[in-house]
């Protein structure tokens, strides 16, 4: 069971209780074109609309039995919502504490199941910031662009429940670190889609996106973000065609097609000569030599598997009681 906390307005919802109500009438914020800005819904405050998109992209998860588990309780924090918050950001920045949260649009940190959205989205059109116009381009209304990152997050938060979790105290090295966030990241983005393909079955791919990311990785492959194959697997469907609807067939077909992703990255890192010694000692498999490349990523990822996330207790500790040791961390 699990509850989704709106700590800035003050607001719970509890997805396993029966759908009661829609915040708001889904036409209403359906319609508000990105880029709009303060020109609509002009009564209310920044965090109000943020809880109107995000509460009832959630609700539209509950009503379809499609929350994926996760922990018991889900805070979802508004940023730069307040001119107060706003303030307090310069101060923090001048005294070199730049939080990872006022970094990202949109980013959840796995370790207090919390998911951090910032009004950016709300922005007028000159305003908005160059990743999220090509989320307008895509999706062109608030409601849908809230909706995929939303979903985005939640992916985050749903692997990391999906698989085991092993705690070291010592680094795991940055590019097994890279190799790793690569699969979490293709899993967030396979679940996200799938719902937005569930919820407007109109759309069932994803092409400008899926450009944009393929453009971005197209010289320098071995990146968090190549995903790009993943959109190509989704929407996830049955054996007769039809779109998966079971929450749980979701969150197993999503980590298959981030792995799948993953594997073809990896491949095209292993096929460079200077991706591939770098890979090679980074995971430190010990295997023969003579192994063929589709086994030994192969290998990786049964590893994977069974492991898990693995965390550093160490940065996650340091992390929490505000050490900026973590600041270079990326996007989650
Ligand atoms: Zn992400």
């Amino acid at each position: 069971m699990t509850v989704f906390n709106f700590v800035t307005v003050g607001k719970t919802l509890d997805v396993d209780l029966p759908f009661v109500e829609k915040v708001q009438s889904e036409q209403e914020t359906d319609a508000v074109e990105l880029g709009e800005g303060i020109k609509s819904f002009q009564s209310t405050s920044l965090q109000d609309r943020l809880y109107v998109h995000t509460s009832q992209a959630i609700q539209f998860l509950q009503y379809n039995y499609l929350v994926p588990p996760l922990a018991p309780q889900v805070d979802v924090v508004f940023t730069n919502v307040s001119l107060k918050e706003k303030i307090g950001k310069v101060i923090n920045s001048l005294l070199g504490r730049g939080l990872e949260q006022y970094q990202h649009n949109a980013c959840a940190d796995p370790e207090t199941s919390t998911i951090y959205f910032s009004s950016a989205y709300l922005a007028l059109k000159e305003k908005l910031p160059a990743e999220i116009q090509i989320l307008a381009l895509e999706l062109g209304t608030v409601q849908k662009v809230v909706e995929r990152e939303l979903f985005h997050e939640i992916g985050h938060l749903a692997i990391r429940k999906h698989l085991r979790r092993k705690e070291v105290d010592s680094s795991i090295h940055p590019f097994e670190q890279r190799i790793r966030e690569n699969i979490e990241e293709g899993f967030a983005d396979s679940f996200s889609l799938h719902m937005m393909a569930i919820k407007y079955p109109d759309q069932q791919s994803f092409p400008v996106l899926r450009r944009h990311i393929q453009e971005q990785v197209k010289n320098d492959p071995f990146q968090v973000i190549n995903v790009y194959r993943a959109y190509d697997d989704i929407p996830l469907k049955d054996s007769n065609g039809a779109v998966l609807k079971d929450v749980n067939q979701i969150v197993a077909g999503c980590l298959e097609v981030a792995l799948k992703n993953n594997k073809a990255m990896l491949l095209e890192c292993l096929a460079d000569n200077f991706y591939r010694p770098q890979i090679k000692g980074s995971l430190n498999l010990m295997l023969s030599d003579s192994i063929d490349d589709g086994a030994y990523v192969d290998h990786f990822h049964n590893h994977y598997r069974k492991e898990g996330i693995v965390v550093n207790i160490k940065d996650a500790r340091a992390k929490h009681f505000g050490s900026n040791a973590n600041t270079a961390k990326k996007k989650v």
